[in-house]
């Protein structure tokens, strides 16, 4: 056989394709001129709003106007927005909510303190919840079933998940804190298929205030509620209609407090302007990307032809039995010797179903968890996922087109490499090993 020369590349003491100096590869949110500005002027404005008014009602007026929802109400945080969904479905103690097994945890972990018992749904190949998990996975005491769009990429199954959900009369929510704007192919808003959604405006999230969350449902019933979980005295007792049993409640609500801080949603207002250039720049640099893999075949995409995805992350899926020898870990590795850094095997978001807050809840709540849950094992897809999942963040702006191409021409060289040699895996060990 024919003995490669070692190639120039970082990990084995090449060039970078980006070097150190470089500083940050991806800001997000961009704070500019315009945002601090607006900033100074809420912090002379108000920094506290008792009820739907200035900036709160700017936002929700335009929000729910973009997801075509009546009502709408911000919170302070993603989770806050959740809590607040779960809690408005009055579930008792033992009530089940059927979850994907592999999403960010505060999908489901509010559940937790209200009783509620997380029943987890296997994904799709492409890390959304499937409607053939779903189905098996209702029973008796289900009450609601809650996707989340993964990654900005919205669940391919969502329409049939709705029509499903109505016939078995169950609630359908949404999580859509990673997907901002995000449409499926029929061209349909995220966040406008169940009877409620929210979303984080957490500072990694497309559309920001640091920290921040929101609600909107068609539902009144649900409006209220969450509206007295997390507000008391004058926004309840001025949107809660007099003749409601719940009215007598505006001045305490549920007993706590989970209003948004104006200073945060003068910047979310602010990113929520600009959603459509934030989408379609991500869109454009996405579309380069997904161009590349689709020529290295031990890399697949995973949008769905025909959607609008927000672009929380680009992911694509690495191949092992395709990548002569590569591991996903070493490919990482190559990436970032190139200075690529920003490429990434998440480490915090995987299969809820193991952790101790859904199998041992009873530590916590004894009062509401007599004992341990049942184990829920056998996810094979979620599994085969995340084993293969690598993500990036994606790029919105048009002064960031430098690092861009950087990026792409980092992935081509490693990606070449690999695939000029079918035994490149076990001679990059050795190579690495004489370095
Ligand atoms: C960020 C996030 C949340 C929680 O939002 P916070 O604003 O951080 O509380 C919930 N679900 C998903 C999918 C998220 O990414």
């Amino acid at each position: 056989m024919k003995l490669l020369s070692k190639p120039n590349l970082a990990i084995l003491g090449g060039n970078k394709v980006i070097g150190i100096n470089q500083g940050a590869h991806f800001n997000w949110p961009k704070i500019t001129d315009e945002i601090e500005e607006l900033v100074i002027d809420q912090l002379h404005a108000s920094i506290s709003i008792y009820d739907r008014s200035s900036i709160f009602e700017a936002f929700e007026c335009e929000f729910a106007r973009l997801h075509n929802r009546k009502y709408a109400l911000l919170t302070n945080s993603g989770t806050s927005a959740i809590h607040s969904m779960f809690d408005a479905l009055n579930i008792s103690p033992g009530d089940e909510v059927v979850c994907p097994v592999y999403t960010f945890h505060a999908t489901i972990s509010p559940l937790i303190s209200l009783g509620g018992v997380p029943i987890f749904a296997d994904v799709d190949p492409y890390g959304s919840m499937s409607l053939e998990d779903l189905v098996k996975k209702v029973g008796p005491r289900t009450r609601a079933v809650i996707v989340t769009h993964m990654w900005g990429y919205p669940c391919r199954d969502i329409e049939k998940i709705a029509l499903f959900c109505k016939e078995r009369d169950l609630y359908l929510l949404e999580d859509c804190s990673h997907a901002h704007g995000a449409r499926t192919n029929t061209g349909r808003i995220v966040g406008s298929f169940g009877d409620a959604a929210a979303w984080s405006l957490q500072g990694q999230k497309t559309i920001t205030g640091g920290e921040g969350g929101i609600v909107l449902s068609d539902r009144r019933s649900i409006y209220n509620q969450a509206l007295l979980l997390g507000h008391y005295n004058k926004r309840p007792k001025q949107e809660i209609d007099v003749s409601d049993p719940l009215y007598k409640f505006y001045l305490t609500g549920k007993g706590q407090k989970l209003r948004a801080h104006p200073l945060a949603i003068k910047i979310a207002y602010h990113q929520l302007g600009i959603l459509p250039t934030i989408l379609q720049g991500r869109d454009s640099n996405a579309q380069r990307f997904r161009q590349l893999i689709s020529e290295i075949e031990f890399l697949s995409d995973i949008m769905q032809d025909g959607s609008s995805p927000s672009w929380y992350a680009f992911g694509m899926l690495f191949d092992e039995s395709k990548s002569n020898g590569v591991t996903r870990f070493e490919f990482c590795e190559m990436l970032h010797h190139e200075g690529l850094s920003e490429v990434d095997i998440p480490g915090s978001t995987g299969l809820l179903n193991e952790l101790p807050l859904f199998t041992e809840p009873n530590e916590l709540f004894p009062t509401l968890f007599g004992g341990k849950l049942p184990r829920q094992r056998d996810f094979k897809n979620a599994l085969s996922f995340k084993d293969r999942f690598i993500k990036m963040p994606v790029w919105a702006f048009t002064d960031e087109a430098e690092i861009v191409e950087k990026y792409l021409i980092g992935f081509e060289k490693v990606c070449r490499a690999i695939l000029e040699d079918r035994n490149f895996g076990q001679n990059l060990r050795n190579w690495r090993k004489e370095t």
